[in-house]
């Protein structure tokens, strides 16, 4: 029998959640961000889940090339345009929509050869200071891409550094919407600023803008694209202010194991790598077949004062002591005064669904870990093995 570990994921759970972001986004379309192999759930895996997504926004150009080999016809936006200057024959061939965040990649499009005319969104840096044209180097870049007969539409994109908080204390979008709206007033084109927080949080706020034609049609901040990443796979973006249950997202990926062996701990006990567990009284404890060569988190707290949660045959209980590579130990008391199974092969779910209706946010494993959600849908290991649900 192969080692009990395995991840789930739950096409069903993406559908649902891409229907939530779709209602707090209004009218916009909505870009399903798949960048980082679906933040490691695999794009093959969330492509029947996510396919009533309006566009696929990704960064890699060989990602590009998967979700067209799916038979992906729609948008596809590369969020951090070309790295160099033969990328664009790419974006020709496979019809590809590219950010465009820096003077040398409109240097590339002016030379790039190419009979049809290409989507691209130009991004401004409203204050993230990462990606991007601030003011008024912005206004200049688009009069150049405007002259180019290789640029067809000219989008106008931004990304904000604090929609999940407060920003220095303050509101945390107002000073990057502000900067927005004034540098792109007068300016054609599809607006879109919302990553997951932004779409939860802010999306229905007034981006007091003039958009095409100077119509005067007032946009929110959703604007004309949403840009939904870690939400559609189950992560708040702004935990711990607000759970998945608060926003009513479901977890799409389930990490699940079983227990391989269990320990009846004395008074004084000991758990694992440098003892940072000890028992305050007669215990057992189960061991787990995961460990942080499965990407679960090696800093997931295990202490006698700061446990992670996980459930055992869908009870909540916690780890004690340290995560090693292949192994970690949890607490079996909540689960056998619960009645519920505490021998070998018993149920683990690490984060997710669990049996029972039981349920694991991979956000409450994250911050019991010192990171985010993001990071261990990410950093989910090659030996795990990975089934589609249902
Ligand atoms: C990753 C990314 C997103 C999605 O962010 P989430 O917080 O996962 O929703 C949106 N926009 C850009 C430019 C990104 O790089």
């Amino acid at each position: 029998m192969p080692r009990p570990i395995e991840a789930l994921i739950h096409p069903c759970a993406l559908e649902h959640n891409l229907r939530i972001m779709r209602r707090h986004a209004g009218d916009a379309r909505l870009w399903a961000v798949v960048k980082a192999d679906a933040y490691g759930h695999g794009i093959e895996r969330v492509y029947a889940g996510l396919q009533g997504a309006d566009g696929l926004a990704l960064l890699d150009l060989e990602e590009a090339e998967r979700v067209r080999a799916l038979g992906w016809r729609g948008p596809v936006l590369l969020l951090e345009g070309c790295f160099e200057p033969r990328d664009l024959e790419l974006c020709s061939r496979l019809n590809l929509w590219h950010a465009v965040h820096c003077n040398e990649q409109i240097d590339w499009l002016a030379t790039h050869k190419t009979n049809v005319p290409h989507q691209v969104f130009l991004k401004m840096n409203s204050g993230m200071n990462r990606l991007g044209f601030a003011a008024p180097a912005f206004r200049t870049a688009w009069s150049r891409l405007n002259a180019l007969p290789q640029v067809d539409d000219i989008g106008l994109m931004t990304h904000f550094s604090d929609a999940d908080a407060l920003r220095l204390g303050q509101d945390g979008i107002a000073q990057q919407l502000a900067i927005f709206a004034q540098i792109t007033a007068d300016l054609p084109g599809h607006r879109s600023l919302a990553n997951s927080a932004a779409i939860l949080r802010h999306a229905t706020r007034a981006l007091s803008n003039v958009a095409d034609d100077g119509v005067g049609e007032r946009l929110s901040v959703a604007a004309d694209w949403v840009r939904a990443g870690v939400a559609l796979y189950g992560g708040s973006p702004d935990y711990p202010e607000h759970s998945l249950t608060h926003w009513d997202i479901q977890p799409a990926m389930t990490l699940r194991s079983r227990l391989v062996a269990t320990q009846q701990l004395k008074t004084g006990d000991t758990v694992g790598y440098g003892s940072q567990y000890t028992a305050q009284a007669e215990m057992r404890i189960g061991i787990v077949a995961c460990g942080y060569a499965d990407g679960y988190p090696r800093h997931a707290a295990g202490s006698n004062d700061h446990g992670t949660p996980v459930l055992v045959d869908g009870v909540r209980t916690r780890l004690v002591g340290r995560v090693s590579m292949d192994m970690l130990a949890v607490d079996l008391e909540p689960v056998r005064a619960a009645g519920r199974n505490t021998e070998i092969g018993a149920d683990v779910t690490l984060w997710g669904h669990g049996p029972h209706q039981s349920q694991l946010s991979i956000d409450e494993v994250a911050h019991a870990a010192g990171t985010i959600g993001y990071e261990l849908m990410c950093a989910l290991s090659r030996r795990v093995p990975v089934r589609i649900d249902g």
